[in-house]
């Protein structure tokens, strides 16, 4: 049996990531997602639980898709979860330097037992990345293109929650006050 390791931030998954899978798992027997810690991308949008809970609903029906939370090394959670390889998507020459430089140190520090598979971006989805969704949505346009609903829905839930707890304004603060005072 051929298990692979796909990688990544997924903040949020996006139909880019969802086809990398999607061609891994006509490729290989099973196709392990793993959501990583990224310490160099500090601010996230949804925290790891949140992530790891959209994918794992996302494929839910899927038995030889697995999604797992990963932290540390990749290679190291690659021979954990006793995968052969670790893919990776390519949508431009900047990822394909990035890619180029990581698997050669992926091969080094796991003694040549972990190699990286790149798969290709669909040409619909190669400008697609998670930031700029989350660039769109902040904006309010509609990301409807790139990620799946039950994931803008759950965007939308967490910008109404976010937006309950940021502090209010002066206006909105003498609003809820004469509010309360009328229920005193
Ligand atoms: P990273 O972990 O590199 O910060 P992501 O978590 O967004 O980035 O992506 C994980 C993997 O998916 C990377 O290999 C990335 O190149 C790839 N990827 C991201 N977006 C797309 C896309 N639209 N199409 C194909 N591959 C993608």
């Amino acid at each position: 049996m051929t298990r692979v390791l796909y990688p990544g931030s997924f903040d949020p998954i996006t139909k880019g990531h969802m086809d990398i899978i999607w061609q891994a798992s006509n490729l290989f027997d099973e196709v392990v997602v793993a959501v990583m810690q990224n310490y160099s991308k500090k601010i996230s949008f949804f925290s790891i639980e949140e992530r790891l809970e959209m994918i794992k609903y996302l494929y839910r029906d899927m038995s030889n898709i697995k999604v797992i939370s990963g932290s540390g090394a990749t290679v190291d959670v690659a021979i954990q979860n006793e995968c052969k390889a670790i893919i990776r998507g390519l949508r431009s020459l900047s990822d394909y330097d990035y890619e180029v430089t990581m698997q050669e140190i992926n091969r080094e520090i796991s003694n040549n037992m972990i190699n990286t598979i790149c798969l290709f971006a669909d040409t619909k989805y190669q400008s697609v990345s998670s930031s700029m969704v989350k660039e769109l949505f902040n904006l309010d346009k509609d990301i409807i293109r790139y990620v799946e609903p039950t994931i803008k829905e759950k965007m939308l839930i967490k910008k109404r929650r976010t937006r309950f707890l940021r502090p209010l304004s002066l206006q909105n603060r003498k609003i809820i006050y004469r509010k309360l005072l009328r229920l005193l």
